[in-house]
């Protein structure tokens, strides 16, 4: 059976030491910052921010919320971000998704200055990613690498299998594999015999958003196992995309939901916006 890859401890590991971080960053004059920007009450939406919040004052962040009613027009949006990318205690700048109808989400993420987009969605940071080149890399594939590092595998001419292929999730994510000299494959909701790809996979990585997607004998013998997905069930329970029971039996490796990849994706934010601070106390320094 697989052993378990506890997202939870390396989170809280993680924050600890950011806190240290942040601490020796505002002792040498930057205290490191966080803008939100929240358009409109969806609920999850809400949730998602409030996380944000809390694991910014875990790690010694200084955050602020921008909560904005949902009929804020989207010239308002981009006065907003434009205010926070002169504000030199803002470090990050998160657009929190999905923006109402009425904005064109890649206008307002276009225009986060591209040394506080934080959640590394701007055109030029994906493009950075591409080349090998990114400085911020989008948090949930981000948190996946560091959950792999832990079993210790070297990535590297294995067989990696991202099933999901969000701009978010699937797409960053086989990029960093790629980077890291994996032979990739992405598979996606028009994959024919999806089993035929995942059984070949020394490292398989689920991002599709459908609760017992992957089962155990579509999962190759000793594989690492991430299930990055997030599903409630109508009982209230929250899966992911992985049959857990069935896929431990044959994996080596397997992350638990909840508690695998979900804390790991809020940490690589505060990761991200250290990293920023950092830069930002870089360039202040006296030479
Ligand atoms: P998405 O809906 O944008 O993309 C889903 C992808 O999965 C698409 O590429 C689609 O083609 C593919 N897919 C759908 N059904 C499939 C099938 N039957 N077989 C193969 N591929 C299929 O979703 P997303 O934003 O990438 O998120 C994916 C999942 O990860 C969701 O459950 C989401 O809640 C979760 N998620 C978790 C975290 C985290 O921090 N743990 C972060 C982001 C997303």
């Amino acid at each position: 059976t697989a052993q378990l890859i506890d997202g939870l401890k390396l989170a809280h590991s993680l924050r600890a030491a950011m806190r240290e971080r942040a601490r020796q960053l505002e002792e040498d004059g930057v205290k490191p910052g966080l803008a939100v920007v929240l358009v409109g009450a969806d609920p999850a939406s809400a949730v998602y921010v409030r996380n944000k919040l809390r694991a910014c004052s875990e790690c010694g962040i200084a955050s602020r919320q921008h909560l904005l009613p949902a009929e804020t027009s989207e010239a308002q949006v981009l006065q907003l971000i434009a205010q926070l990318n002169e504000d030199d205690s803002v470090h990050g700048i998160l657009v929190q998704l999905p923006l109402p109808p009425h904005i064109d989400v890649r206008r307002v993420i276009e225009s986060i200055a591209v040394d506080k987009d934080v959640d590394g969605f701007h055109l030029y940071n994906v493009g950075a990613l591409v080349i090998g080149q990114s400085v911020f890399p989008p948090c949930t594939p981000y948190g996946v690498q560091l959950l792999l590092d832990t079993t210790g595998i070297d990535v590297a001419g294995k067989n990696a299998v991202v099933v999901g292929a969000s701009n978010i999730v699937g797409k960053p994510m086989a990029l960093m594999l790629l980077q890291r000299e994996a032979t990739v494959s992405i598979c996606h909701a028009r994959t024919r015999d999806l089993a035929q790809y995942t059984i070949l996979a020394d490292i398989l990585i689920v991002a599709a958003g459908k609760p017992g997607l992957i089962t155990g004998p579509m999962v190759k013998r000793g594989a690492v196992v991430i299930d990055v997905g997030i599903n409630r069930l109508a009982d209230g329970r929250i899966v992911g995309d992985v049959d857990f029971d069935s896929v431990r039996e044959r994996a080596a490796w397997l992350t638990p939901v909840p508690g695998g990849v979900g804390p790991m994706t809020v940490t690589m934010l505060m990761e991200n916006t250290l990293r920023s601070a950092h830069r930002a106390a870089m360039q202040h320094a006296p030479a």
